[in-house]
């Protein structure tokens, strides 16, 4: 297969290039470096079956060849950058969406969606089923990411009904690991950034909200096997092992053997109180589970931002 991965240079893009070019497939990658990091596939420099586009998919984007797959990951997906840049993160969910379907329909390629378990908002169902429409504040700061997602899943089974295009919708839980940005501002990279360098561990709110961590190769994996798969129904891909944000916090200091302190900070709007994914429809369509459970990941996640410690990717983007 040939495919396009839009956000091939971000965290979960760059994963899933890796996870294709190693079954032996060929893969264009596009990214505009606002969130993504040349870093993340540097290591890809000289394989024929990499090839790399400088592009916003916001924009109108022309691609040669065939391609067999359009897989759309590029957003940003952090709150922190989110808040930062609502309106790119608007566009890329519902232009860039726009635009990555209609190369799916011009080259008669199958198209994955990156959508997210925000689009269930500060969910009142626990854990969420697919089934479950969400709780969304549309005009809350959380909202430019959250509806740019829901209007995306709206346009791609728009293009499933109207044009037939074989389409699948992945729903993304937090999901953590080798290649996140240090200043991305997400939980775990926040944490071990902070105890790696003895700052105070910022915890937002008391520190009961929860969520269900799933590591990157877990993840990538899911995410594989739908897109392999005939389901054009959503699918949540996640780890249901909830944790509070407080248990993830001395976790990380006992991995880590750092004394840093625990700082309250106030919570965010509008951040869930909860959040577990059911991954019914997972397992039994996919026969996925995820395996690698939070402290092996965290071990592997601390390592690797041990590796970074004095590089420039430790330095938040400018
Ligand atoms: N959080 C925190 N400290 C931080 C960053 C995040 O306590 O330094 C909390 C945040 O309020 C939320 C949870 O951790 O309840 C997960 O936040 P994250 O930004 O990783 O992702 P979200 O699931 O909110 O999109």
């Amino acid at each position: 297969m040939r495919v396009l991965i839009t956000g091939a240079a971000g965290f979960l893009g760059s994963h899933l290039v890796d996870r294709f070019l190693a079954d032996g497939h060929s893969v264009v990658g596009l990214d505009n470096f606002l969130t993504g990091h040349a870093d993340n596939i540097a290591h890809l420099t000289g394989d024929e079956r990499f090839t790399f586009v400088r592009h916003s998919i916001s924009e109108h984007t022309f691609v040669d060849g065939p391609l067999d797959g359009v897989l759309h990951f590029a957003s940003p997906a952090s709150p922190v950058d989110y808040l930062e840049m609502p309106i790119q993160t608007l566009k890329v969910g519902s232009l860039g969406t726009h635009n990555a379907l209609g190369i799916a329909l011009a080259k008669k390629a199958r198209f994955l969606l990156a959508s997210t378990s925000e689009v269930y908002g500060d969910p009142l169902v626990h854990p969420q089923p697919e089934s479950y429409w969400g709780n969304v504040n549309p005009i809350g700061p959380r909202g430019c990411y959250d509806e740019a997602k829901r209007f995306a899943e709206a346009m791609t089974m728009a293009y499933q009904r109207a044009h037939g295009v074989d389409t699948r919708i992945v729903r993304i839980f937090n999901t953590y690991g080798t290649r996140m940005r240090p200043g991305d501002g997400r939980v775990v990279s926040n944490f071990i950034v902070q105890a790696l360098g003895g700052e105070p561990i910022s915890i937002y709110g008391d520190g009961s909200q929860s969520r269900s961590f799933c590591y990157v190769s877990d993840e990538v994996e899911g995410i594989y096997r739908l897109f392999q798969s005939g389901e054009q129904m959503p699918v949540n891909i996640g780890n249901p092992n909830e944790f509070t944000v407080r248990q993830l916090a001395e976790l990380v200091l006992e991995l880590t053997g750092s004394r840093s302190v625990i700082r309250s900070h106030p919570l965010p709007a509008d951040d869930p109180r909860v959040r577990q994914p059911d991954i019914t429809r997972a397992r039994t369509l996919l026969g996925w589970e995820p395996s690698i459970q939070l402290r092996e990941g965290l071990v592997q996640t601390i390592e690797y931002f041990r590796g970074l410690d004095g590089s420039a990717r430790m330095q938040p983007p400018t």
